[in-house]
C-alpha cells in the first residue's frame, strides 16, 4: 500500500556518475537529482559500484532514497546489449571477478582504439587518461572528451557520429558475458536485471527477442521501455514480451551530467513497480531518504 511505502517519486532508475562516463561525482549527481524534484533515484554506472557509498552519502543528506546498481556490459554475436542491475550484493565474489574483467578488457580495448585513432589523428592515450577519473570504467564517451580537448570535434555526440563510430573503422569490442549468463550472475547475487532500451536498433533487438524466454526464466525482471533512444514501433513489441513473459516494464533518463542531452527524470518508473523490484531484491536493500 501506498501508505507503507518508504520512498517517494518521482523515481529515476538509470543515471551515470564520473565513476563510469558521467560528468558529475555521485554526490553531484544527487544533489541534481534533488534540484530536479526527483525523490528516487538509481545510480548505475558502468560496470562498477564504486560510487555507491558517496552516493549514499549523498542522499540521505539531500532527500533523496537511492536503489544503488549498475549497468552491466553483455554482447550478443557483435552487439553489445546493456543490462541494469538493482540492489544486488556489490561484495559478490563472482560478479565482482566479472566486473573487474569488463573494466580490465575496458580499458585495453581504449588503448587500442586509441592507437588506431592516433595514426590519423593528433590523439594520445596520455590525453584520454587526462580526462578519466582514478579507476573509472574507461568508455568511447572518454576518448569523445580527450578528442574534444585536443579540438579535433567540439562535442561528445560529434565523435560518436563521428571517428568513434564504428562504420569510421577505429572501432573495437571488448570482451562482456553473454546476457543470460549477466542474468545469472545478477540473479545469484541477490540482485534484480532490468535489459536497459532494449528497442533501440531492429538487427539486435530481433536477437534478443528470440532468447527472451531464456531471460525470463533465468530472472529477468523487466524491460526498460521508456527510454529515449528505444524506437515506436520498439516500445510497442516490447509491451508485447513484457505481457508474453510475465516482465515489468520501467523508464528512466540514461543521464549523463552534461555528457549527454538526457535531462533527469525525462523518464520514470511507476512506484508499483519498484514495489516489485525491491520486494524481489535480496542482496542489499535501498537507501531510504
Ligand atoms: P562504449 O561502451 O565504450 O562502447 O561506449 C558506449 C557509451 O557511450 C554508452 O554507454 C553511452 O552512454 C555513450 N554514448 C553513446 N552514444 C553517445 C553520444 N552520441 N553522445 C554521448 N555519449 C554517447
Ligand atoms: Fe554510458
Ligand atoms: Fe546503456
Ligand atoms: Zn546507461
Amino acid at each position: 500500500m501506498s501508505s507503507d511505502r518508504l520512498f517517494r517519486g518521482p523515481i529515476d532508475l538509470h543515471t551515470h556518475s564520473r565513476v563510469s562516463d558521467g560528468t558529475e561525482s555521485p554526490a553531484q549527481l544527487v544533489r541534481a537529482a534533488a534540484e530536479a524534484g526527483l525523490g528516487t533515484v538509481a545510480l548505475t554506472d558502468h560496470d562498477s559500484t564504486a560510487g555507491w557509498a558517496e552516493a549514499s552519502t549523498a542522499a540521505v543528506g539531500n532527500g533523496i532514497t537511492l536503489i544503488p546498481g549498475m549497468e552491466l556490459s553483455t554482447r550478443v554475436e557483435w552487439s553489445s546489449v546493456h543490462m541494469l542491475a538493482y540492489l544486488f550484493d556489490p561484495n559478490n565474489a563472482k560478479l565482482v571477478a566479472e566486473t573487474a574483467r569488463i573494466r580490465e578488457a575496458r580499458l585495453h580495448r581504449a588503448e587500442e582504439m586509441v592507437a588506431r585513432i592516433g595514426r590519423d589523428y593528433d590523439l594520445e592515450w596520455d590525453d584520454v587518461v587526462a580526462q578519466t577519473e582514478p579507476g573509472s570504467t574507461v568508455g568511447r564517451p572518454h576518448i569523445a572528451d580527450a578528442l574534444v580537448a585536443r579540438g579535433l570535434v567540439s562535442t561528445r555526440s560529434e565523435a560518436f557520429e563521428g571517428i568513434l563510430h564504428w562504420r569510421a573503422g577505429y572501432y573495437q569490442p571488448h570482451y562482456a558475458p553473454d546476457p543470460l549468463a549477466a542474468i545469472e550472475l545478477v540473479v545469484a547475487a541477490g540482485g534484480v536485471p532490468v535489459m536497459a532500451h532494449p528497442a533501440t536498433r531492429s538487427r539486435t533487438d530481433v536477437a534478443l527477442e528470440g532468447r527472451m524466454r531464456s531471460y525470463a526464466d533465468a530472472g529477468l525482471f523487466g524491460l526498460e521501455i521508456d527510454h529515449r533512444e528505444n524506437t515506436p514501433e520498439g516500445r510497442v513489441r516490447l509491451r508485447a514480451l513484457a505481457t508474453k513473459y510475465g516482465l515489468a516494464l520501467t523508464g528512466s533518463s540514461d543521464y549523463h551530467g552534461e555528457g549527454k542531452p538526457n535531462r533527469l527524470g525525462e523518464n520514470t518508473t511507476a512506484p508499483e513497480v519498484v514495489d516489485a523490484l525491491i520486494a524481489r531484491a535480496t542482496g542489499t536493500t535501498p537507501i531510504y531518504a
